[in-house]
Parts: structure tokens; C-alpha cells; sequence
């Protein structure tokens, strides 16, 4: 009966709530933003900080017997996993195998396309507003290859970048030499995404995004998420400072909205690849001036404030499990014939969740059977660079306005 009445709750504030928050809170609508930690300073503070227009381009599960063999056995750094958790995931990871055929892989480009169009432009529009477009940068991204199969696999994803007008250059060693002189040579060629933009801090990125929903009038508020509950037409949160209520609730809860969606009857089919960061100073002038992605070897460099940071590709492990960085060491290894790092930054590396869906298109949708509870959960490897679009998504959705794109493409898949 205590209760201070908002018209909409934001559940999580990372990339995805932080945005939608700062959105709807523009429109006027009366906004909490709860989170249990700091703004923007979870998965959305660790990631490669790429904000990608082509964030359709696939993330498979490998189909080649070779390929697969490479991965499980921990002769590249792309994959690693904890095997007694795997017979867990079995069903999802069945998934993943068929939304990664040739089929699969378009359909899923088709549904996250027209999404991932705005994914630079929303960013740049919130930032602009919350004064920190300096953060972001212009110059795309960039995946090199030293091998015939990864110029085969840029082939493949030059033709889902054509399919959608993102524009983009196959890069010889010169080509590539141009746009980046520190990286060592042997590279057989690459690709530059020159569409996608990328942030030198997402975690101040993310968190100045949430300061930008306050300066709009949303209400910033430190609790656990996992005290919502229904009564009558509204949602109720408990915090600290006394209940709060609204007809609309927020989802945005990341690697964490599984199993708070499950104690409300949700079920969503999300599971995580862990991911690791360390940065490191560069030897000399060395500078890198975009995200660098190694394609033999799945990981990532990025030039950040706080050092080059080289990110790791998927683990399979339970979220909450301890850290077993193993990737760390091998990726570290091969970045190392890439760009002259010089010393690690941090005595241990930063590990996170992504949230994945088997097709890797995430759930933006009204939670079913839950009138009022609004899903924007399972964006995977993506999450930075979907957060703003997501939320202008996300504002649409909770005002029953035009939406920026057609919804249908991120519904519940039962
Ligand atoms: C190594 C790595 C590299 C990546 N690289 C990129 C990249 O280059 N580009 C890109 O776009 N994406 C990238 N990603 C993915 C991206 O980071 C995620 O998809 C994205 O951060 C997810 O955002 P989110 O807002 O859904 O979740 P989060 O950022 O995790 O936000 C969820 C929030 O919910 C809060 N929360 C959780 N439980 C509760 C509770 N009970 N009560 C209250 N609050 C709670 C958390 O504190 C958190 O702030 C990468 C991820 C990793 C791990």
C-alpha cells in the first residue's frame, strides 16, 4: 500500500536495461532501474566493446568432424568446456547443432538483421545525449586470418554482408598492413566490418547511459530483482527504501534472466559461454586503432583505456563456476605472434557470461502467460552493440508505438 508508483520497472541495468531505461525515461514515462551491483558493470563492462551492424554473421557450432575434434580436444583457444557440465546443456547444445546449418544460419541473419542496422546509430544517439560519444569509434572492426579456411569463412560472411548493405572490404596482408601497421606479418588476408563502430570503455559506456536515464527522471535503485512479484495489475519490487510498483516490467537481467525468469514460469531457452579478459601494455609505440579478431584462433584484441584487452572465445561451464582461464594462456600465446604485447595489466583475468540462445537471436517480446512483464533477454554474443537498439526496441514495445523493427523476428520460440 506503501508503495511508489512508476509506470514502468527496468529489471537490470547492463547494455540492455540501461538503454531501455534511458528510452522510455525520454518519453516521459516514470522509470526504476534496479540492479543489485553498479550500472554497466557486469557482462556489459567486460566484453570486446564492439557495436556491430553485423552482428548476424554467425557464431556456429562447428559442422566439420575435423574442425569440432580441434575445438573439443583444446588445440585452438576458441572453445573450452567443463564435460560434466555438458550432458546439462545437451538439449540446448542439439539446438545450436541445427540452427547451425546453411538453413539456419540465414534465418537467423534475416531475423537479426534489420536489428542490428540501427545497432551503431542508437548508440551514437545515447551517448551523444549522455556526452560520451568520444567513446566510441568509427573505424569498424577487423578479423584476420593466416590460413585458406578462414579466407573460405570470410567468403561466406562477405555474402551475408552484401545480402544486407552492410559495407565492408576483403583485405590482402598491405591492405591490412595499412589499416594496422603494428600487427606482425604472415597474415594471409581479412575482413574489415567499416559499418560497426566499437568503445574504447563499455563499462563507462553502459553506466553513463544509466546516469543519462536518471538525468531524464528514472529513479536509480540499488536491489535484488528476485523479490518481484504480481499483485492485482501491477508488479511490486521490495527494495531497501520501500516497495516499489508498475503495470510494466522490464527484463533485462542477462546471464542471470534464466533462472529468475524460471521461478515466474518462463522458460527461456538461454545458456552461457563464459568469456575472459586480461589487458596488456604494448611493446613501444605499438597501437592498434579498432578491435582485431584472430579467426584461426577465436579471440579478440581491443585498444581500451585500460590496455589492449584481449578477449576469449566460449567456455561451457557453469555461470557461477570457478574460473578455469585456460584460453586466457592459449589465446595469449598466439596474440602474442600478432601484435607485441608487452605485460599483463591485471594479476587475474576478468570472466563474465555471455547469454546465448541456440540461433543466437535474442527474446524481445512480452513474457508469455506474464501480462505486463517485457522480455529483452539472450543477446548472446552481441549484447554491447544490441543494447541500445534493444532499448529503443524495448520503449516501442512498452509505449505501443510503431516498432523500430518487426518485433516477430524476436518472439518466444516454444
Ligand atoms: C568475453 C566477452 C566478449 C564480448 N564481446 C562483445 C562485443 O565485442 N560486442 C558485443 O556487442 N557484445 C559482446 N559480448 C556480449 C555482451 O557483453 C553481452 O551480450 C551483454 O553485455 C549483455 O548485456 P545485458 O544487459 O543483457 O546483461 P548484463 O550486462 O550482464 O546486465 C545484467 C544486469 O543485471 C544485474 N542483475 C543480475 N541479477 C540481478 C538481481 N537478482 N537483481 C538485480 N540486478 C541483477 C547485473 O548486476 C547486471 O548489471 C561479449 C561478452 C563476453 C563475455
Amino acid at each position: 500500500v506503501n508503495e511508489t508508483l512508476f509506470d514502468v520497472i527496468v529489471l537490470g541495468a547492463g547494455s540492455v536495461g540501461a538503454s531501455s531505461a534511458a528510452q522510455i525515461a525520454g518519453r516521459g514515462a516514470r522509470v526504476a532501474l534496479i540492479d543489485s551491483r553498479k550500472p554497466g558493470q557486469q557482462t556489459s563492462y567486460g566484453n570486446a566493446g564492439i557495436i556491430d551492424n553485423a552482428a548476424f554473421l554467425p557464431h556456429p557450432f562447428p559442422r566439420n568432424i575435423a574442425t569440432l575434434l580441434r575445438y573439443a580436444t583444446g588445440q585452438t583457444p576458441h572453445m573450452h568446456a567443463h564435460w560434466g557440465h555438458v550432458p546439462s546443456i545437451a538439449g540446448w547444445l542439439w539446438s545450436y547443432f541445427k540452427a547451425s546449418s546453411a538453413g539456419g544460419i540465414a534465418d537467423s541473419a534475416a531475423r537479426l538483421a534489420p536489428l542490428c542496422q540501427h545497432a551503431v546509430s542508437e548508440h551514437q544517439k545515447l551517448a551523444a545525449a549522455a556526452g560520451t560519444l568520444h567513446l566510441i569509434r568509427d573505424t569498424g572492426w577487423m578479423m584476420v586470418t593466416r590460413t585458406q579456411p578462414g579466407m573460405d569463412g570470410i567468403r561466406g560472411d562477405v555474402e551475408l554482408l552484401n545480402r544486407y548493405g552492410i559495407s565492408h572490404e576483403v583485405l590482402d596482408e598491405a591492405g591490412i598492413a595499412a589499416l594496422e601497421p603494428h600487427l606482425k606479418p604472415g597474415l594471409r588476408g581479412g575482413l574489415w566490418v567499416k559499418a560497426s563502430s566499437s568503445t574504447s570503455d563499455p563499462g563507462r559506456l553502459i553506466a553513463s547511459y544509466a546516469v543519462l536515464a536518471e538525468q531524464r527522471g528514472a529513479a536509480l535503485i540499488e536491489a535484488d530483482a528476485r523479490g518481484l512479484f504480481r499483485s492485482g495489475q501491477r508488479w511490486v519490487v521490495p527494495t531497501p527504501t520501500g516497495a516499489i510498483s508498475a503495470p510494466k516490467v522490464v527484463v533485462a537481467l542477462g546471464p542471470w534472466a534464466k533462472e529468475f525468469l524460471a521461478g515466474h514460469g518462463v522458460d527461456v531457452p538461454i545458456v552461457v559461454k563464459r568469456g575472459y579478459h586480461m589487458h596488456f601494455s604494448a611493446e613501444g609505440n605499438a597501437t592498434l586503432s579498432r578491435p582485431v579478431g584472430d579467426g584461426d584462433n577465436g579471440y579478440c584484441l581491443t585498444p581500451m583505456t585500460g590496455g589492449y584487452r584481449m578477449t576469449t572465445g566460449a567456455e561451457f561451464a557453469p555461470r557461477d563456476a570457478a574460473p578455469t582461464p585456460v584460453q586466457v594462456d592459449r589465446a595469449e600465446a598466439q596474440a602474442r605472434t600478432l601484435f607485441p604485447l608487452s605485460s599483463r595489466l591485471e594479476a587475474q583475468p576478468w570472466l563474465g557470461a555471455r547469454p546465448n540462445t541456440p540461433d543466437g537471436v535474442p527474446i524481445i517480446c512480452e513474457a508469455p502467460g506474464q501480462p505486463g512483464m517485457i522480455l529483452a533477454v539472450g543477446h548472446g554474443h552481441w549484447g554491447l552493440g544490441l543494447g541500445a537498439a534493444t532499448g529503443r526496441l524495448v520503449a516501442d514495445l512498452v509505449a505501443g508505438t510503431t516498432p523500430l523493427v518487426d518485433p516477430a523476428a524476436f518472439a518466444l520460440r516454444g
